[in-house]
This record gives C-alpha cells, structure tokens and sequence, in this order.
C-alpha cells in the first residue's frame, strides 16, 4: 500500500459527501475544495484595480515557467474552443494556406476555424489509431511547405492519442511553417516544454488536467508568432478572439473586456496545486499505464494501437451492448460518470479520464471495478479481475 500513498490523492477529492456523481470524463475534471474556495473570495474591479493586473501577470508568468517558454502567456475569459479559435482568428488571413494535421477529431476540427477566417485548409490526414508519422510528414513537406502555419493537437482526447509536438514542430520550423498546438489536454497530463518543442501559438484548457472548472482558456504566444500578428496586411477580424489586443494589457492597465476574476483566482489555486504536487506526472503516466494492463487483461480492446496520452483510456464498445448501456449503468449503479465519444467515434468507444484530480488511485480503482460489475451484467466475461489487475499494475 507504500505505492498507493505515493501515486494517491495528495488532498481530499471528494465534495464533502454531497452524493454528487462522481466524474470520471475526460474533462471537465473533478475539482477540489481549495479552487472552489479561492473562487468563492470576495472580488475586486479587475479593470481598475491594479493589483489584478499584477495578480494576472503573475499568474500568466508562473504558466511560462512551468511551460519553460519565454513566449508570452494570456488567460482569456472562454472555454478551450476560444484559444483555438483565437490562434487561427490572430493569424489568418484571406488566401493563407493552413496546413491541419488531422489524426483525430480535434485535428480535423482546425479546418473549420481555419475557414471561417478565410484561410485554406489543406488537411493531411493520417491513421487516427496513432500518432502523427513523422516520416509521412517530412515527405509531405519536401513536395508542399507553402503554408503559413500548421495546425496539430498534442493530445486528441476522443481517441487518446499523443503526438510528439517535440519533433513535429521543429520540423515545420525547418520551413518556416509556424505551429498553432492543441494542448487542452496534453498540458499537465502530458509533459510539455513548450520551448524545446518550439511551438509558436499553445492553447491549453482550465477544466481538463488542471482541474480548474471550465471558462478559461491560456495560449503561449511566441515571439515569431507575434511577428506575424503585427505583419498582417489586413487587421485581425474578430475583437474578442484577437490575441494582439493583449499585448500591452500590463502597461496600459487595460484588458479588452472585465477579466472573469473569480474564475482566474480559482485556475491561480489549481495551478499552485499542480506545481506543489512533485509526482503530478509520474502519477499520471502509473495510473494511465496501470488502466490499460487491467482493462486489455479483462479482454477488452482499446482504441489505440500506439502512442497512449497519460490523461483518458478509450476503450472499443464490446459486442453486444451499446456505449449508453454501459454509461447510463455506471451512472445509475454506481453514481460514476464516464463519456461516451463523438462524430465518427461516436457509439464507438467508451472513455474513461484519468486527469489531474481524477488521476487518483481511488477514483480510478473504484471506476474499473464499476465497469468490470457493469460489463459483466451485459454479458460480457472479464477475463480477469479488473480493479485486482489495475492495483497490481502500479505496484511494479
Ligand atoms: C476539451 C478539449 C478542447 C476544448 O473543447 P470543449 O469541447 O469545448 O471542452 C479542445 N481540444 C482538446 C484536445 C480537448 O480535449
């Protein structure tokens, strides 16, 4: 049980016994009570009161720290869908071509952003199975790198997989082809070194491996990047979603709309908790390594082939049964929310999110040997004790 106290829950999770459902999804993610608490605290106008600017400020740096960036950080009042947008809407104008690197549904997703701004997707699609081959990619480029940015996702939370944005920026940068990062979920479940990885523009998301609630976005600009928002020829064609309206926020002591405080001080209390908790990523990497071993032993399949993000386990709908079958159970029986998926994984797979506050061998334990129980009562025979093999797994 040593191993336990070391991959376990640093805090309480719980809300207080309150009999809320507990939620094991892939983001949102469960929050704990000091978030709750710091979003609870009594506000000030964060437009005129200048201890904001440098509680924002602060808040901003700590991010690029823990990010190992020098580009600069924001934090914009909207869910993880605002940074996306923001990052194409700040960078594209009309006739650009945009390369989407699609190996998963966020992937794909960049087009339409891409679109609306009047850029030109041109998609390259590979197996949504796996990573992004970077093989594929460098011979893709050799033949076509007239674009001005590309679009990829570090980790596509519908199926699960990691990409190496470590290799596949760097190289779009050998053609001066900048990089716009889906990091929603890679951030904090996933290591992230945004410099090393040369990424020019990373969106991350409050609700997902932070364990913040959702409403807030943060997006890493870098210097190259802003380069290209100042060199537009034609001005950015949106207001709330233009990332140059924050350049100056510090010094002019405006922001281009009322900062949602509470929110921010909630996501400052999520982010001091992540940095206080040494084990944050080995955590999730035993516990992500530790569901697949215990799911694939109890003879169901995943999704994936290869590379495993650390933050959710997408597992194949067995024969015989529908994915609300199993979901609509788990929630009635065990008062244990999992997710489903969409688009064209929709029905497909089941998912379970093992996140920042979620990535906690309790919930987790207690979740496997829920669906084990609610499997088993649609027919299905695990081939071995699931919540027995998941302990197993992490005690190695
Ligand atoms: C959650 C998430 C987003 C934000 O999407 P919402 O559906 O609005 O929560 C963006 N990209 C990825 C990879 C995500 O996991």
């Amino acid at each position: 049980m040593d191993k336990l106290e070391i991959v376990g829950s640093k805090k309480e999770f719980k809300p207080a016994g309150d009999g809320s459902v507990r939620i094991m999804t892939p983001g949102p993610t469960q929050v704990v009570w000091n978030v709750r608490q710091a979003r609870s605290l009594n506000t000030t106008n964060p437009d005129l009161d200048e201890e904001f600017y440098d509680f924002y400020k602060e808040t901003c740096d700590l991010f690029a720290k823990v990010w190992n960036t020098k580009s600069r950080v924001y934090i914009m009042g909207g869910e993880g869908i605002l940074g996306l947008e923001a990052a194409c809407a700040s960078l594209t104008e009309k006739g650009d071509r945009v390369l989407v690197i699609d190996n998963g549904i966020f992937g794909k997703g960049f087009a339409d952003f891409v679109s609306i701004y009047e850029g030109e997707p041109v998609i390259l699609s590979f197996d949504y199975h796996r990573p992004v081959d970077i093989d594929v990619l460098r011979n893709y480029l050799e033949k076509d790198s007239n674009f001005k940015y590309a679009t990829v996702v570090h980790s596509d939370t519908p199926s699960g997989v990691l990409n190496p944005i470590e290799k596949i920026c760097p190289l779009l940068k050998e053609y001066g082809i900048l990089t716009v990062v889906d990091s929603v979920t890679g951030m904090f479940a996933d290591e992230l070194d945004i410099d090393k990885s040369m990424a020019d523009i990373v969106c991350g998301g409050s609700q997902k491996a932070l364990s913040a609630p959702p409403g807030l976005t943060m997006v890493a600009v870098s210097e190259d990047a802003m380069k290209a928002m100042e060199e537009r020829k034609t001005p950015i064609r949106s207001f709330y979603a233009n990332l140059m309206t924050f350049k100056t926020y510090y010094e002019d002591k405006w922001f281009p709309y009322t900062m949602p405080i509470s929110d921010i001080y909630g996501l400052r209390a999520a982010l001091d908790n992540v940095i206080a908790d040494t084990n944050h990523l080995y955590r999730h990497k035993t516990i992500a390594a530790a569901v697949r071993k215990a799911v694939t032993a109890a003879g169901l399949t995943l999704y994936l082939e290869d590379g495993y993000a650390s933050s959710v386990t997408v597992i194949n709908v067995p024969a015989g049964m529908t994915d609300k079958m199993i979901l609509d159970s788990m929630k009635t029986d065990y008062n244990i929310m999992i997710a489903g998926c969409f688009d064209v994984l929709a029905g497909k797979v089941i998912r379970i999110g093992h996140m920042g506050n979620n990535a906690n061998v309790k919930d987790v334990y207690d979740t496997l040997k829920a669906l084990g129980n609610v499997l088993g009562k649609f027919g299905f025979k695990c081939k071995a004790d699931i919540g027995k093999v998941f302990m197993e797994s992490l005690e190695r």
